[in-house]
């Protein structure tokens, strides 16, 4: 084939961001454009929406992929629901979600 395109087509660019809400909700934020440049775009403009608006980055204040990881305040996180447990009256943590029978999460830290 001596037609080949001279030019690569660009490969489709994505990228994720972990930000949380003013809520205090993660979200797993993905952006997908055919180049990098309308990525980086799309990128700066969602990135001026969020920050207005009260968001902040997930990723900066919880490294590490470890769902189990305790956050940064030492609260633990269930690995089900992905939000804070809650401090026990006895000993160590519990998680106060519920599931779609109403009962409550089983997972539980102690300490
Ligand atoms: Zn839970």
């Amino acid at each position: 084939m001596k037609n080949e395109p001279t030019m690569l087509p660009e490969a489709p660019a994505s990228a994720t961001a972990k930000m949380t809400s003013p809520a205090g909700i993660e979200w797993m934020v993905t952006l997908r454009d055919l180049s990098a440049s309308g990525l980086l775009k799309k990128i700066n403009r969602l990135e001026d929406e969020l920050l207005g608006a009260g968001w902040t980055s997930a990723t900066a204040s919880n490294v590490g992929s470890d769902a189990n990881a305790p956050a940064a305040d030492g609260t633990p996180v269930c690995p089900v629901h992905r939000v804070p447990m809650k401090r026990s009256k006895f000993n160590g943590w519990y998680c106060s979600q519920r599931d779609s029978a109403g009962n409550y999460c089983k997972e539980e830290v102690k300490n």
